[in-house]
């Protein structure tokens, strides 16, 4: 039997936050068995808590923000991937503001948080969740169709104008060996015509090349020699993984994804939230 998993200790990542530019300390502590993963803003007065689901989702336009009362989180996306990767059930995210450090843009230093925190089992079943049906979302671009599995596999698509790697194609059984392995380190993207548009909406203040791609012409401008010739289907996957967790449980299906985004990623979360309440219910 699997069992749920959560830290041994405390650890934590520092940085700068990616829109709002503002200096951040994430730090991940242990929590009890069925707890999920809950954010705690140690910055407000009430220490507000918001639990990560799908059904607290109030933004989606770039990265994922959750929100219950004064606790809003923002671009949660690349820490709920580390969670769900390493096979976390059980945290508590501590943030002094409303947006994690950024990085370098990949999940890696939240799996080595994870590393460092260290993994501790808990006397209770691991929650699994595959629906008992197919699911499609079609978001005309953007499709994300999944079947039942007894394991998580992901199969994914995407091309950006302007990229020189079009299209890019990248399929992987998860696990937390995989995970580490093949996604964790794939880095975040922007397209150069679409960075006028985010500084006018008061976004990307924190972005550099420490933390991102930048798509401009034919070219990928980094800091670094690209990690994988297919570096942005791999982050679209790990952003996958995250998104998908705000269902609330550990995923299992077989996952095809043709240019999925925060958006779709999270209907489908939603819908598969909304499978596992109308279980709970029956039971
Ligand atoms: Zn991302």
């Amino acid at each position: 039997m699997e069992m749920q998993n959560t830290v041994a200790g405390s650890a934590c990542v520092s940085g700068i936050s990616l829109h709002t530019g503002a200096r951040a300390t994430l730090r991940i502590q242990p929590a009890e068995v069925n707890t999920g993963i809950l954010f705690r803003r140690v910055d407000l007065p009430g220490k507000d808590e918001v639990r990560a689901l799908a059904a607290n989702v109030v933004d989606v336009r770039r990265g994922t923000t959750i929100a219950k009362g004064q606790a809003v989180v923002a671009t949660i996306e690349h820490i709920m991937s580390a969670l769900h990767g390493c096979r976390i059930d059980n945290a508590v995210i501590e943030m002094d503001g409303m947006e994690p450090p950024i990085a370098d843009g990949s999940s890696m230093p939240y799996v080595n948080m994870i590393r460092e925190a260290g993994i501790r089992q808990q006397e209770a079943e691991a929650k699994y969740f595959t629906p008992d049906r197919t699911v499609f979302i079609d978001g005309g671009h953007t499709k994300i169709f999944m079947a039942p599995a007894d394991k998580l596999e992901i199969g994914c698509t995407t091309s950006f104008e302007g990229c020189p790697f079009n299209p890019q194609f990248f399929e992987l059984e998860v696990t937390p060996e995989s995970y580490g392995k093949e996604v964790s380190s794939a880095r975040t993207f922007v397209q150069f015509n679409d960075l006028k548009q985010l500084l006018a909406m008061g976004l990307v203040k924190g972005g550099s090349l420490d933390a991102a791609a930048i798509l401009h012409e034919g070219a990928i401008i980094c800091k670094e020699e690209l990690r994988y010739t297919n570096e942005i289907v791999r982050h679209k996957i790990m952003d996958l993984v995250g998104d998908l967790y705000l269902c609330g449980r550990r995923v299992r299906g077989k996952i095809v994804a043709v240019k999925p985004g925060h958006p779709k990623n999270v209907e489908l979360a939603g819908a598969l939230l909304k499978m596992i309440m109308q279980q709970e219910k029956a039971q």
